[in-house]
């Protein structure tokens, strides 16, 4: 079973290139700013993050730091939305979690979950 096999069958999220947070177009992020992951979209509209592909936390780590113990202000720059799948192990099995908030735009630090 492939990683788009399971979050289907699973999350049952379908394949998007619009942001989830204001419907705008997105871009891989490799096209938007620098090579960064090209599973990861970044919204032309509002600079919100998505995917609808799995992705590890280390692939999610240069966009948005999920860490819940880094969770902060945000800055004079504002916010951007994030909508990601992330691929992660719980109890030996391979499992897929949707996490989704609000992160700081300078620090990439999470703001709020959910
Ligand atoms: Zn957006």
């Amino acid at each position: 079973m492939n990683a788009t096999q399971i979050t289907n069958t699973t999350l049952n999220i379908e394949p998007t290139t619009s942001c989830p947070g204001c419907s705008g177009a997105g871009v891989p992020m490799d096209s938007y700013n620098g090579a960064v992951s090209d599973f990861i979209w970044r919204c032309l509209g509002c600079g919100g993050a998505f995917t609808h592909l799995p992705v590890t936390v280390e692939q999610a780590l240069p966009v948005v730091a999920l860490d819940q113990a880094m969770l902060a202000n945000a800055g004079a720059e504002g916010q951007f939305y994030f909508d990601l799948v992330i691929l992660t192990s719980w109890k030996g099995q391979q499992i897929l979690k949707r996490i989704h908030g609000w992160a700081d735009r300078q620090s990439k630090r999470v703001v709020q979950f959910g």
